[in-house]
């Protein structure tokens, strides 16, 4: 697939749930009304809409939510992901965004599947902090799958969202502590989309926590990139990769290789853009994949060129009222 700015699309990130087991402040509202269960995709239909984009030239699926985990069968689904399109060469990754709290009766399973790294999104080490950005976490849940993970053979990448006044000082020991276990780190700048509290009081541009890094850290170039928005350089006194996500303070979009489909089936062509088109209809008219795949050829000629992301005393609204829950990261 590829869109009207010649950019070769072959990274599908699917959420396969809106809910989450966890609240984070700037993800989810504290009370959230989720979708009814008829307007998710089923696992069958999730599997078929996979099996869609893979056709068509996806050669990268992640999937994320909500959280993943939480959803009832997601280790079959993943299982059957993984027979019908890793062991047979026509997917090159299967991957996951994840909060880790269930991992610890996942790893396995995720590993048997064929799946070979995972992203877990963890922001503070300090218990007491983490119950408070999540509102209801449980850090020992996360540590222990985090442990499950590794002793499965995952390789992880820690997501840490930047929080002004939240967590800005525990940073450093992030580095230090992800160059102890073996995962690779990125910072990630928070987003504006959806309503939720103290946007702006908590915005830190990673241009600052990067030039503070680099007087204690030696952060040495790196060629590694993902073909999305994460900038890495590698931390030369522990050997861990750490990525910087800055969507506000650099633009990424030039290299961009992936949509988004949400657990209602809707393609979002750009996350900070609302153009989408709806794949649930075309999937529930009927058995063949066909109306499908021609709504996604579709959508795809309308991929825009980039987004529209800004926070600033002038735009305390966000820019989009979706939340990432409902994207997915
Ligand atoms: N529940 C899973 C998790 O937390 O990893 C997967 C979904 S979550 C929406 C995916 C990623 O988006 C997480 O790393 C989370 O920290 C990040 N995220 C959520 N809302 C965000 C926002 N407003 N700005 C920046 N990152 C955000
Ligand atoms: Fe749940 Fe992930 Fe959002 Fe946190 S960031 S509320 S874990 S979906």
């Amino acid at each position: 697939m590829i869109d009207p700015f010649g950019r070769k699309i072959n990274y599908l990130r699917l959420s396969v749930t809106d809910r989450c087991d966890l609240r984070c402040v700037y993800c989810m509202a504290e009370d959230m009304t989720f979708l009814p269960k008829a307007e998710v995709l089923s696992l069958e239909e999730l599997e078929r809409l996979a099996g869609a984009f893979i056709r068509l030239g996806t050669t990268k699926l992640r999937l994320t939510g909500g959280e993943p985990l939480v959803r009832r069968g997601i280790l079959d689904l993943i299982g059957d992901l993984g027979r019908d399109y890793l062991a047979t060469s026509r997917l090159r990754e299967l991957t996951l965004t994840t909060n880790g709290t269930q991992l610890a009766k996942s790893a396995d399973a995720l590993r048997a599947a064929g799946v070979k790294r995972i992203n877990v999104s963890l922001d503070s080490l300090d218990a007491e902090r983490f119950r408070r950005i999540t509102r209801t976490g449980d850090l020992t849940q996360v540590l222990d799958g985090l442990r499950a993970a590794k002793e499965a053979g995952l390789k992880v990448k820690l997501n840490m969202v930047a929080l002004k006044g939240i967590n800005d000082d525990e940073i450093d020991h992030a580095v230090a502590w992800c160059g102890e276990q073996g995962f690779d780190l990125v910072l990630i700048e928070t987003m504006p989309l959806g309503e939720v509290e103290d946007r702006l009081e908590n915005y830190l541009p990673l241009t600052e926590v990067r030039r503070a890094l680099s007087e204690k850290w030696t952060l040495e170039a790196s060629p590694m990139t993902t073909g999305g928005p994460a900038r890495y350089v590698r931390v030369a006194e522990t050997g861990g990769m750490l990525g910087f996500i800055t969507p506000l303070t650099h633009g990424f979009c030039e290299a961009c290789n992936r949509v988004r489909v949400t657990c209602t089936g809707m393609l979002y062509l750009c996350l900070g853009q609302e153009d989408s088109a709806d794949l649930r209809a075309p999937l529930r008219a009927g058995e063949s994949d066909e109306a499908l795949e021609r709504a996604i050829l579709e959508a795809m000629g309308r991929k825009p060129k980039g987004h529209d992301f800004i926070i600033d005393r002038d735009h305390q609204r966000p820019a989009l009222s979706r939340h990432m829950s409902m994207t997915g990261g």
